[in-house]
């Protein structure tokens, strides 16, 4: 494949790929823009993503720290592996990864799918860079304490007045009660909103009158489906699309609301904690029906701020504080410019990202 058919005015800046006979290491790391600050980005494990999609990751990465504000910029890796491999080969990889992008200085590892704290820890062990750590060597536990639910909450607080919205009594319905949609469910439930609905792989939950989020959190928390909670009426996976709700949190899978079933949505506000959970013509077809809807870099960026400032060596609080601060700003600014101009809020978002990372380019004596 030619590697350059992905180049354009931002990026990216290289494309590596890593092997190391010794371990049978294969993996392939690219950096996209760096303007901003050294990219981070998480280290996927999986044997089937290719280079257009870890292209298309780091993309995302540079626009969602940029957005966020974050001095750094995006980047991605894939290690070409099963990530259920026993552990002491899983190690020996890891390590192996590390020490390959040991000298990629501008590539700053995190988690991903099929990669965790412990690799992590490996990773930091071998070359100090590294974050989504264990705390007990400075992590900030991020899945633990919802940074991303909370970012999502924080979205909430802002766009509920851009579609006439109390979080008092708005029902809210969660598809993937998992890292991120419970705790943005148990932070909504603080403020007043009622969860009428919750999904997982398994299935649907469902309860006008309110879902016990207790029973929903021991439940999941013990390994089980949203299902075993003997909570509302349960039905199948896809039954969450279309309970009437206030409040739709896609956070579970990529395109779960297409062209197809669009119109089972009843809700007036989305906020997507997921990554791209609606295709592109879906949001189109919802922003013109005068749906609400928080695009996922803007509304999911928790996360990632987390792990900066873990990277920084801030602490637990200094993190959520400063993800209520950047997500609500970036949220009302999105909403702001989609309101004013009429364009879709994934185009303001974007437009606002690209515009921070043109700055930041014009700073850099590389780039003139
Ligand atoms: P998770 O594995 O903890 O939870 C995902 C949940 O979704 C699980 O309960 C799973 O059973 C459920 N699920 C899977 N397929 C489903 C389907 N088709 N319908 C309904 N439920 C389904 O994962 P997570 O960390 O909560 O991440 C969720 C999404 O958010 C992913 O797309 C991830 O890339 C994105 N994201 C996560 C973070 C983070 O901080 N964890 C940050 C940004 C974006």
């Amino acid at each position: 494949m030619d590697s350059f058919q992905f180049c354009d005015d931002l990026g990216p800046e290289k494309i590596v790929t890593l092997y190391d006979p010794a371990t049978n290491m294969r993996a392939i790391v690219v950096v996209d823009n760096v303007a901003c600050g050294p990219s981070i980005g998480g280290t996927r494990m999986a044997p089937d993503v290719g280079v257009e999609e870890c292209f298309r990751l780091a993309r995302a990465m540079t626009l969602k720290n940029a957005a966020a504000g974050l001095p750094h910029g995006g980047g991605k890796s894939v290690i070409f592996a099963d990530p259920a491999m026993p552990l002491p080969e899983k190690e020996k990889i890891v390590r192996s990864f590390a020490r390959a992008v040991e000298q990629i200085t501008d590539y700053i590892v995190g988690p991903d799918m099929g990669t965790n704290e412990l690799a992590m820890a490996w990773v930091q062990d071998e070359i100090g860079r590294a974050v989504g750590l264990p705390p007990e060597i400075g992590g900030i536990p991020l899945d633990e304490i919802g940074a991303t639910g909370w970012g999502v909450a924080a979205a909430a607080r802002v766009a509920k007045d851009f579609c006439d919205l109390e979080l008092t009594g708005a029902r809210v319905a969660v598809q993937g009660y998992g890292a991120v949609g419970r705790h943005a469910a148990r932070f909504l439930a603080n403020e007043g909103a009622i969860l009428v609905a919750a999904s997982d792989s398994k299935g649907t939950v469902i309860d006008s009158d309110g879902l016990n989020i207790d029973a929903l959190e021991a439940a999941k928390s013990s390994g089980g489906s949203v299902l075993d909670a003997e909570v509302g009426e349960k039905r199948e996976q896809d039954a969450i699309i279309s309970v009437p709700c206030d409040i739709w949190i896609p956070a579970a899978r990529p395109d779960v609301i297409t062209m197809d079933n669009v119109d089972e949505l009843k809700t007036r506000l989305i906020l997507q904690g997921a990554n791209i959970p609606i295709t592109l013509d879906a949001e189109k077809y919802l922003h013109e029906k005068s749906v609400v809807s928080v695009p996922d870099f803007i509304a999911n960026a928790g996360g990632v701020i987390c792990a900066a400032v873990e990277y920084a060596g801030g602490s637990q609080t200094q993190a959520l504080d400063l993800i209520e601060e950047k997500v609500s700003t970036n949220t009302k600014a999105v909403l702001r410019s989609s309101q004013t101009t009429g364009s879709l809020p994934r185009e303001a978002a974007n437009q606002i990202a690209l515009e921070r990372v043109h700055k930041a380019m014009s700073y850099r004596w590389s780039f003139h």
